[in-house]
């Protein structure tokens, strides 16, 4: 079997380290022969972009394809512009996400616009580890330059949603786009629905990513006392190729992805009763409680969006996500979509009030997260050792393993990413929610002790 490359969000790596200009053009050249014809490529505002994007595109061209360059748009605008331009057989991504600014990735759309499925990342490994024969020089493929998706983008989200009634409620939001990829379509998005847009790091020359990468709470202070100072209706902030998008509300309190996803799928379905809804296991309990509230149902699945996006697609599924502020609205399309995300909140704003008081309503659970680091190869030992300090839970073994108890929950599943594990513990107590996060965080630390031996 080839070495695995693609990680759970493509290939990524500190550039000129791990992801160099051989690697990218070597792997240009595997996607070009994996994918045939032409191939759309967009990147993220990072100082590596264009170097990368050349160096994958040339490998594209080698192999004999044309590739298709649409500039510096969000991952989801590249993907729309794949599913809907005959001619275009997948897509390339250059973004490293939410990841700091050395990082760079490359990330591989299909044809109709979702995530490439493992099968084909693995198909691309092998093509990348035989070698791809360049094309004879008379059949080399050429580059052309469109420069009209990030329009046609907004142009779509705008006809998705109600967009009268967000022009006519005056409304005003903070945006923060990390000087990302959607430094253009956000602000564009904002004005195209009568939204007034008070920007923070939405400069494609502004030093990438303008705050540490995550969209956490504790990243977006600026956008947070921004809402405060300006009286504004909302916060929007989204990853470094706003795929993702997470909210602040009039009062300055920053909305968690579990609360946002919860408040998102009871807004689908009221409009679509009875409709399944598509998460992780690692999700809270809040969004069953809110979709059966609301006259749905949960289907859970592993962690990572192409998972939730390809369940959704065989349960004809209302409404899917996870709790880092990817949603997905399949009516739009089956992947992550930030700034769809963003303009479905402001139409559940104008129609059902305030997000401060749309939060109020949503019961209160408590969760902590916990990351420990593990050696990849310790990985799976540690998982067989915990199955054993479960007590009276149940066990599911979706993902990694899920305890769930009669007063709550614990996960816990080795990162895809990194030499790490993570526990997830959620209750409606805090200290119950604690406490077992304690106890399994003690569990892996010391099974992974030197001074025990196993
Ligand atoms: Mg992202």
């Amino acid at each position: 079997m080839a070495e695995r490359l693609f990680g759970t969000n493509g290939v990524r790596g500190v550039v000129n380290e791990h992801l160099d200009c051989k690697l990218s053009l070597g792997l240009g050249m595997a996607i070009g022969a994996a994918m045939g014809g032409r191939i759309a490529m967009a990147c993220d505002t990072r100082v590596s972009a264009d170097m990368i994007k050349h160096a994958v595109s040339a490998g594209i061209m080698a192999a004999g394809h044309d590739v298709v360059d649409l500039g510096t748009i969000p991952t989801p605008a590249l993907q729309l512009f794949v599913r809907d331009h005959p001619g275009i057989s997948g897509g390339v991504m250059i973004t490293a996400s939410h990841n700091p600014p050395q990082f760079n990735g490359i990330k591989c759309v299909s044809g109709d616009g979702t995530e490439a499925s493992r099968a084909e990342e693995t198909g691309i490994e092998e093509l990348y580890a035989r070698g791809v024969q360049p094309a004879p020089w008379d059949e080399v493929g050429g580059m052309t330059a469109y420069a009209g998706a990030d329009e046609e983008y907004v142009d779509r989200i705008v006809s998705a949603v109600d967009a009268e009634a967000i022009r006519g409620a005056g409304l005003t939001v903070c945006l923060d786009c990390a000087n990302g990829a959607a430094f253009r379509t956000a602000p564009l998005l904002m004005k195209r629905l009568g939204v007034r847009a008070i920007t923070l790091n939405c400069d494609a020359q502004g030093e990438f990513p303008g705050h540490p990468s995550e969209p956490s709470e504790d990243h977006l202070e600026d956008l947070k006392s921004l809402v405060g100072s300006t009286g504004a209706d909302l916060g929007i902030a989204h990853d470094g190729d706003a795929d993702r998008c997470v909210f602040i509300t009039s009062s300055g309190g920053y909305v968690s992805g579990d609360k946002c996803l919860a408040l998102m799928a009871g807004y689908i379905l009221s409009r679509k009763r009875g409709g399944s809804v598509v998460t992780p296991v690692s999700t809270s309990s809040l969004v069953e409680e809110t979709v059966e509230a609301a006259g749905g149902s949960v289907i859970r699945t592993a962690v990572g969006s192409p998972t939730v996006a390809r369940r959704m697609m065989e349960e004809g599924s209302v409404f899917g996500g996870e709790e880092n502020g990817g949603m997905i609205f399949p009516e739009h399309q089956y992947c992550r979509d930030g700034a769809m995300a963003a303009a479905v909140m402001l139409e559940s704003i104008v129609l059902n009030g305030p997000l401060d008081r749309q939060v109020a309503t949503l019961p209160v659970y408590h969760t902590e997260k916990r990351k420990i680091a593990c050696p990849d190869n310790m990985k799976s030992k540690v998982l067989e050792y915990l199955e054993g300090i479960g007590g009276s839970a149940t066990i599911d073994d979706t993902d990694g393993l899920k305890f769930i108890y009669d007063d709550g929950w614990v996960l816990a599943r080795a990162s895809g990413t990194e030499p790490a594990f993570r526990i997830y513990s959620e209750s409606k107590d805090g200290d119950v929610a604690r406490t077992r996060a304690d106890k399994f965080e003690a569990a892996v630390s010391d099974y992974l002790d030197p001074g025990n031996m196993h």
